[in-house]
């Protein structure tokens, strides 16, 4: 039995592993390569994997770094049934037609520049026909509900606390002559506390696993505590609300979204803010958040108390969801107080743009980054200080207040990620089982292994095609 490693080895995105025995081939996860230069070269070279043998995909969360290259498995050959979470199984269509989109937009763009130097279109990575059948060949598994997912390849998924459906994968595997194996994925952990998200709950069972693969995201440090930054938020919102501005929060659409409007809702229920309306200006940002609410019953145990008494877990008065681009026109019109949630998080693209060229020459409007903002995206100058930026090819002025808010995040510090680790350590005399660090730069992914090393682990820090033998 096997596990090899196609993704994620060394960075965060691109999440990929197969899982092998001698009767079963199972994928964990297939994502995007993200945010790097030579991201979409390596998105388009197909890992040595053979679509047309595998019998199985298994899914650990919705975001696109886990499920960005399904898509490619159609054309590939690929027959069999994709196993994700209820909320994971209507998260992954919002995020596969959107991903489908922008490649598609991508494309188009490249396709002109390229006729300009006399070059030959460029063609998407996949287009949203491919992602239909994708979405045909999705079946759901409940968490700690251990299901077959392939001969001899069960699964049992358990809460993992990153974003809505997210988990954690248990696999058994049983080869034909009746030998048995258990390899333990954490998915992408969240830190414990998170807004509207229960916490993670390790998938141990009374047989320890021979495999265990961790994330390392931030491996190497812990979060800013959440209630100083839910105070400094509180803060700026007051202050802008009283001065009667707009406070603009670009933010990614699954995940920063609702746990933005969950403290938007805590603050001003506890009257810690004034009353003001939040739009919510992103068609898929509304999407998730309706998702949200109606899986409120896989949220923790405060939101589930908030849906009870207020029929809905966000609870917030004055929410709006702007879904046409009117709508999202007609906001540059109005005055006032008022908070606009809206994509694309760093500011490279959707509707925040729009409104960050309408506003950001104007003094009193505050713009609050909630979220990572990689080098080169409009959202990065703004947090480096510009006091001009390029939108849309016109040089705009910007004299309104940025803030950045470090404290939100939707994966575990190095802390919450040991006490994860924790829950496998073995009996006294026993040996640890193999563990395998990825989902992070090598940066934490050393400080982690340095962490576990001091628990006794041996952790190995695997590169690209990497294989454990089990
Ligand atoms: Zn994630
Ligand atoms: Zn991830």
């Amino acid at each position: 039995m096997r596990i090899s490693l196609y993704g994620a080895a060394g960075e965060v995105t691109g999440s990929t592993y197969l899982v092998e025995t001698d009767r079963s081939r199972v994928l964990v996860d297939f994502g995007l390569h993200q945010g790097d230069r030579d991201s979409d070269d390596r998105n388009r070279r197909m890992p040595p994997i053979d679509a047309a043998k595998l019998d199985a995909v298994v899914v650990t969360h919705g975001h696109i770094d886990h499920i960005g290259r399904l898509p490619l498995l159609n054309d590939a050959g690929f027959k069999g049934s994709i196993f994700a979470t209820p909320a994971t199984c209507k998260l992954m269509p919002i995020m596969l037609e959107d991903s489908a989109n922008l490649q598609e937009n991508d494309a188009r763009r490249d396709s002109v520049r390229n006729a300009r130097q006399g070059k030959p279109p460029v063609q998407p990575l996949y287009s949203p026909e491919d992602v239909k059948p994708i979405i045909a060949r999705l079946q759901t598994i409940e968490l700690n509900k251990p299901r077959e997912v392939a001969k001899g390849i069960t699964v049992r998924f358990t809460e993992s606390g990153h974003i809505l459906g997210s988990a954690s994968i248990e696999m058994m595997l049983q080869d034909s002559t009746g030998e048995e194996r258990v390899v333990v994925f954490s998915g992408d952990l969240g830190p414990k506390n998170q807004a509207l998200i229960r916490d993670f709950d390790p998938p141990t069972s009374e047989v320890s696993p021979d495999l265990i693969v961790c994330e390392t995201t931030y491996g190497d440090r812990d979060h800013r505590d959440i209630n100083q930054t839910v105070e400094e938020f509180a803060g700026i919102l007051r202050e802008a609300l009283w001065d009667k501005e707009k406070v603009l929060i670009p933010a990614f659409a699954i995940g920063r979204t609702q746990s933005l409007l969950y403290y938007i809702g805590e603050l001003s229920r506890t009257g810690r803010v004034p009353a003001f309306p939040t739009y919510v200006d992103s068609p898929m940002g509304v999407k998730a958040t309706k998702l949200y609410q109606e899986f409120w019953r896989t949220l923790d145990a405060e939101a589930q108390k908030l849906h009870r008494e207020c029929g809905e877990a966000l609870c917030l008065d004055r929410l709006n969801f702007l879904e046409t681009g009117d709508q999202s026109r007609q906001l540059n019109e109005q005055h006032g107080a008022m908070v606009i949630i809206a994509g694309s998080g760093m500011c490279n693209g959707g509707r925040i743009v729009h409104h960050l060229r309408h506003n950001l020459y104007k003094r009193g409007v505050r713009v609050l980054i909630a979220g990572y903002q990689a080098q080169g995206t409009l959202g990065r100058r703004l947090v480096d200080g510009a006091d001009r930026v390029r939108i849309f090819g016109e040089e705009i002025v910007v004299r309104a207040k940025v803030h950045t808010l470090g404290g939100f995040s939707a994966h575990a510090g190095q802390t919450d990620l040991l006490t994860w680790m924790q829950a496998f350590k073995p009996k006294a005399g026993k040996p640890w089982p193999k563990v395998m660090l990825t989902h992070g730069e090598d940066g934490p992914r050393r400080a982690f292994a340095t962490k576990l090393e001091q628990m006794g682990a041996r952790p190995f820090l695997p590169a690209w095609g990497a294989r454990v033998e089990l």
